[in-house]
Parts: structure tokens; sequence; C-alpha cells
């Protein structure tokens, strides 16, 4: 044994023994080099490649874009906005641990580099956070991502392209129409972007409203085409049954 290993074994150790490393749906304490937990793992429900559609980025059977057409070309999500994988997004947005961008942004890559094989992106840019939202949480999540993609595919990441405007309200709190209204008007580009094929991040796409809009801009800003990638993805919302009186 090296004399540094002598030295730093019981470091590592202790490190270890006070921050294990933790699964990132559940929480509970997995082995080093492992994200998440054999039950997670397994029960994490993925958006299956071969079922997605390439405007809402949701399996066929739970399409949600039947009436829509989008600004952007094509779009892959990696998980259904649901469970496990919702948990592991929220638990990503509130601790500012890196690993979960590490981790979220290697099964982005992936997809792309899987399904949007023969396309050559010439930039990686993302949906821009509000003041706001970056005051909240204290890190720009989807920056952080569309930094990390960038980097595992070996192109450039582009920043300032699109501005997020502070004033129009909350996109959780309006309807389905009202969010591509809402959104139409959130974002604005500001700088000329003469690229061919861009890849546009975000977190999560609910309606597509904001990557609709920020996808508007890219063309109006000198995109030729725009592609989406995101983490988690909202399939068709469900009618709601009414109850039967009895
Ligand atoms: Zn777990
Ligand atoms: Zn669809």
């Amino acid at each position: 044994m090296r004399f540094d290993e002598i030295v730093l074994f019981p470091f590592d150790a202790l490190k270890i023994a006070l921050f294990p490393k933790k699964c990132i749906c559940c929480g509970e304490i997995i082995d080093e080099g492992e994200d998440m937990c054999y039950i997670c793992q397994n029960n994490i429900e993925l958006i299956n490649p071969k079922k997605r559609c390439k405007f809402c980025g949701n399996e066929k059977d739970n399409c949600s874009c039947k009436t829509r057409v989008y600004y952007f070309k094509n779009i892959v999500c990696v998980y259904k906005n649901t469970g496990l994988a919702r948990q592991a997004l929220y638990r990503f947005k509130l601790s500012k641990k890196s690993h979960y961008a590490e981790y979220f942004a290697d099964k982005m890559a992936h997809c792309v580099m899987t399904e949007f094989k023969g396309i050559k992106f010439s930039a990686v840019t993302c949906v821009p956070s509000s003041l706001h939202s970056k005051l909240l949480r204290g890190f720009d999540h989807s920056k952080l991502l569309a930094q990390i993609i960038a980097e595992k595919m070996k192109i450039p990441f582009v920043d300032g392209i699109l501005k997020s405007r502070h004033f129009v309200k909350s996109q959780h709190k309006s309807d389905f129409s009202s969010r591509f209204e809402n959104a139409k008007s959130k974002y604005y580009f500001v700088k000329k972007a003469k690229y061919k094929n861009i890849l546009l991040v975000d977190d999560i796409k609910t309606t597509g409203a904001s990557l609709d809009s920020c996808a508007r801009q890219l063309l109006l800003a000198g995109v030729e085409n725009v592609y989406c990638a995101t983490v988690l993805s909202s399939g068709a919302r469900k009618k709601k049954v009414e109850k039967i009186q009895s």
C-alpha cells in the first residue's frame, strides 16, 4: 500500500461514514458509485423511446399534443412526471447537490445522442429561469443541466440568447391555453443566434408552453431548428370522473 493510500484511506472512510451516498429518489443509504436504490431503479417510470411522440415527448398512448403544433422540431424526455422521478427532481431543486445534476444530465445526454442520432448540434442552451426562481433556489437548475449536457456531448453551451421577464404570473396557477399566452410574453431573445441545430434544455415539460415560446424566440433569433430535452414530461390530462350521486 502506498503512503498516500495509507493516509487518505481513514479520511475517505470517515467521509463515507459521515456523509453516506443516498438514493436520489427516496433518500435511502446506497453504495458509493450508485445513484438509486434497487427498489427505485425498478419502479421509476421511464418514457419508452420506441413509443415516444416526437411532438410532446410522451408515449403515444399518453400524448398531450394532439391539437397543437410546436415551434420546436422534436423533444426527448427521460421520465414520466410521476411518483419517484418527480420526487427526485424535487430533491434536486431543493438540495443543490451536484450529483443530482450529473445524474439527470447523463440520462438526458444519452437520450439525445441515441434518439437524435445523426443530428449535428451546434450549441446547447436552456430555458432561462426568472430572477425570482434563481433567488428562491439559489441556483439555476436548467442552466446547470444544460452545461453538463454540453460538456458530455462536447458542444458549446451558449448562454444569454434568451431572457425571461419577471412580471408574468406563475405558470403553475394558469390553465392550459393561458400558459401558452403567458409564456409567449414571458421570453424574448436579446441577441442573434446563427445556429443550424440547437438543443434547448429544461427540467420539466408540462404543457410545453415555455419550451414552445423559447423555441419561437430562438427561431426569430436566427436558429434554423430547435430540439428539446427535459428530465420529466407530463402526459395527457386525465378527464375528471364525475362522482355518481347515491
Ligand atoms: Zn430509492
Ligand atoms: Zn404528442
